[in-house]
């Protein structure tokens, strides 16, 4: 098991530059004891950075889960229990926090408002999108879900990062919850325990992603388009604003 930084605090995930321990090496893939690169899932992209070590250097184009965290890399290959300094690039990686929580914020303000379950999501740099079923809003019924949004944005909502109980999350009408974003539904039942990311009150949301300390650092949200997909689903596109 990789030990990952972000998934326990914001200050891991906030951590830009590490030192890791080499586990295995593999052609192109690189494993480690610890990491702050962020494995591609849940909707948000791989990070990518590099890893150097004494006499070489990896660029990291992609990081995949498999059981182990396997950063793909181009260029040199360590030894096995070689020390790494590892960096990801933050500005990439720092947008795609405040996006993601982004998404988090609009599914839970959709599903309050009109009861819609979050049925996909691709978060991105430069936009992202969501998929909303049921869903068909207008053009002015966007606009006031974005006033919603960035209303919230302006309360500058603090984000926690926790661990529930399972049983205690599902079919429990008391929680505010985007959860029905829920690709955790299809977590083997094996697993009891899940981290959760709340927004202040208005949302708790089991997820592994990466997410901003609080929503001010989001800037604002402007959606840019709807698309409606079939008779019932709806995918809005939305991109930040500082
Ligand atoms: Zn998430």
């Amino acid at each position: 098991m990789t030990v990952q930084y972000h998934m326990s605090s914001h200050e891991g995930t906030y951590k830009r530059k590490f030192v890791a321990e080499v586990t295995s090496v593999f052609p192109g893939i690189i494993e480690l004891d610890q990491t702050a690169f962020y494995h591609l899932g849940g909707g948000q992209p791989a990070d990518t950075g590099s890893l150097t070590w004494d006499d070489g250097e990896g660029k990291v184009f992609d990081v995949r889960k498999k059981n182990r965290i396997r950063h793909m890399v181009d260029g040199d290959l360590p030894e096995v229990g070689s020390t790494i300094a590892g960096s990801i690039d933050w500005d990439r990686r720092y947008l795609h926090m405040r996006m993601h929580t982004s998404q988090h914020l609009v599914s839970a303000v959709v599903s309050e408002k009109y009861g819609s379950d979050t049925v996909g999501n691709q978060i991105g740099g430069d936009k992202s999108r969501i998929d909303f079923k049921p869903l068909k809003l207008s053009d002015s019924e966007i606009n006031m879900l974005q006033d919603d949004v960035n209303e919230y944005i302006n309360k500058d909502l603090k984000i926690d990062i926790n661990e529930a109980d399972r049983s205690d999350l599902e079919n429990n009408p008391e929680i505010r919850s985007s959860m029905s974003s829920g690709l955790w539904k299809m977590l083997p039942s094996s697993v009891k325990r899940l981290r959760v990311i709340s927004i202040g009150d208005i949302d708790v949301c089991p997820c592994a992603g990466t997410h901003v300390r609080s929503l001010a650092e989001i800037g604002s949200v402007e959606f840019v388009k709807k698309d409606n997909k079939g008779a019932e689903k709806q995918r809005l596109t939305y991109i930040l604003n500082d």
